[in-house]
């Protein structure tokens, strides 16, 4: 297989809604496009261009998912194309259109959001059931087929909106797990990894500074030995809590180690990290209770240099971290080339 085509199956295995877009562009091109031709032949022009139209579109959508990667936007449109088509079709043939309707709302489901899809379905169903009314006889054969399609559609459309709502959520959970660290719900290491990258990019990019500070509890080790592992998980939980309530709402705050915590600072130069680092350091030494008394902690700092790969910029912080350990504990030291911070105390 060519190095081209294996990446197209990778990215078609990574992406749900890509590989979504690209089936339904096959399906349009050999499923749809023999009708649209059989239609504008037998001179049923209306027909005939809402297929070819629905051909098109699928095409052109498929082409832009896979050029920009972007799959939101062809999938909106495409349920709005889809829609529309649909409803015309089904007031045109009348009973032979309706049957579309049915994969319809499941084409809907996959390509936008229940709720959208929801209010897609209805619209449609409005559409059918208002055009019936407004010409009787046009699209259902009887009031009982009327109201048959719609009880049938109802069911499809609630079980379907179930269905999707719960995968939804459930892909939200496991996003979530993924990069949550579950004692805590600090982000883990495999986050912090991924966010340090984007950083090094957006300050190579735009020009963002970011400050980073690697955090580790004092004397740890003596809460778990004195008092027990769950003494330990209660202080790290006390931890993480006051950490994010007394820094700002972009910080992340990562934990990256068993009691080692980075915060991520974006938008900070030399004179915020070092004010941020203080104020974090004395929030802590004021509040943290563990079942033996105050707890502090020990802070490594480092601003993002330019063209830095970021494994070197964290090793930065973790020395600061060292050597505020070895000088004494419950300190700070941001690594710049004249200023050592002392203890504040
Ligand atoms: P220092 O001031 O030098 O940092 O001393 P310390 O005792 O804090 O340092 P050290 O890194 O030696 O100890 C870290 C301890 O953290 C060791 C390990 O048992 C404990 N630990 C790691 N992960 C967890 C956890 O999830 N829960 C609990 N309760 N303890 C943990
Ligand atoms: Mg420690
Ligand atoms: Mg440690």
């Amino acid at each position: 297989m060519s190095q081209r085509a294996a990446l197209m199956f990778k990215r078609l295995r990574n992406d749900f809604q890509l590989s979504i877009i690209t089936l339904m562009g096959i399906i349009g091109v050999l499923g749809i496009s023999p009708y649209a031709v059989y239609r504008l032949l037998h001179g049923n022009l209306l027909v005939g261009i809402a297929d070819a139209v629905i051909v098109l579109s699928t095409l052109s959508a498929v082409v832009y998912a896979w050029r920009t990667g972007d799959t939101e936007k062809p999938g909106l449109y495409l349920a709005g194309v889809f829609s529309v088509g649909s409803t015309l079709i089904a007031i045109n043939l009348g009973v032979n259109g309706l049957f579309w309707i049915y994969p319809l709302i499941l084409f809907n489901f996959f390509m936008v959001s229940p709720g959208k899809a929801i209010a897609a379905t209805l619209l449609v169903l409005a559409g059918l059931v208002g055009h019936a009314l407004w010409v009787p006889g046009s699209v259902f054969e009887s009031h009982y087929q009327m109201i048959s399609f719609l009880v049938t559609n109802a069911m499809a459309g609630v079980l379907t909106f179930i269905f999707a709502y719960r995968t939804r959520i459930q892909r939200e959970q496991l996003q979530l797990l993924a990069i949550q660290d579950p004692l805590t719900g600090a982000r883990n290491r495999r986050a912090m990894n991924e966010e340090l990258k984007i950083a090094v990019s957006s300050k190579r990019r735009h020009g963002r500074s970011y400050g980073a500070l690697a955090m580790d509890l004092d004397h740890f080790k003596q809460i778990n030995d004195l008092y027990g592992h769950q003494a330990g998980d209660q202080v790290l939980i006390d931890y993480v809590k006051l950490i994010k309530a007394c820094s700002r709402q972009e910080d992340r705050l990562f934990r990256f180690g068993g009691e080692e915590f980075l915060l991520l600072l974006p938008d900070t130069d030399a004179e915020g990290l070092e004010s941020a680092a203080e104020n974090l350091l004395a929030t802590v030494r004021d509040n943290l209770r563990g079942p033996g008394g105050p707890v502090t902690m020990s802070i490594g700092g480092a601003l993002l240099r330019d063209d830095e790969p970021w494994s070197h910029w964290l090793q930065r912080a973790d020395q600061c971290l060292y050597q505020a350990k070895s000088s004494g504990r419950d300190r700070t030291i941001i690594d710049r080339p004249t200023v050592n911070l002392t203890p504040s105390h």
